[in-house]
């Protein structure tokens, strides 16, 4: 845990200044930590909150994720997401992602790693962008024989049977880094 980790009973802050809320009590004094986890004061709701290592593991909008595609539709894909902020995350939460818009013959395909910037959460639903250059794809590969794919300006060219095909690459394309993900 960072250097900010809280521990059960640890003081957050004083009962006169914020309520308890979530992951804490107030022990007559003190608003304490119930659980392990990271501080997290709503200073506009006087609210002292503790954050758990598992709720660490739901992004905040403007966070960039790092996933693997689950599912691929006409209008947008799902997300597995694997990393928040270059972190490692267990939790397996997903996002969607709209698609609509751009203009690739695949933008994706499931099992890709891609890039992404969550943007807002919606009726229980993590939204993310895939629109910055920065963000797409980071990980594919072909998709008539599985084999590695290299990139030729916006397209990817397979290794062993020289499909050419689209995918919304990310700047960041090539950095074989994620590969590992593919476990
Ligand atoms: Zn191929």
């Amino acid at each position: 845990m960072s250097e900010n980790a809280i521990f059960p009973g640890d003081k957050i802050a004083s009962i006169e200044e914020y309520e308890a809320g979530y992951n804490t009590f107030d022990d007559g004094d003190m608003v304490r930590a119930a659980t392990i986890g990271k501080k997290d004061i709503d200073g506009s709701a006087r609210i002292a909150n503790v954050r758990h290592p598992k709720m660490l593991s739901i992004p905040r909008v403007g966070d960039v994720v790092i996933g693997s595609v689950a599912a691929v539709m006409s209008s947008m894909i799902a997300v597995t997401i694997e990393f928040i902020n270059g972190n490692p995350t267990a939790a397996k939460v997903e996002c969607v992602c709209p698609i609509r818009s751009i203009r690739k013959k695949n933008v994706a395909l499931v099992g890709d790693i891609v890039a992404l910037k969550i943007v807002n959460h919606l009726n229980g639903t993590i939204h993310a962008t895939i629109m910055e250059p920065e963000f797409g794809v980071l990980f594919t590969k072909c998709r008539k024989c599985g084999k590695r794919v290299v990139q030729m300006r916006d397209a990817i060219k397979c290794t062993e049977c020289s499909w050419i095909d689209e995918r919304k690459l990310s700047t960041n394309f090539g950095n074989g880094d994620f590969v590992n993900l593919r476990g």
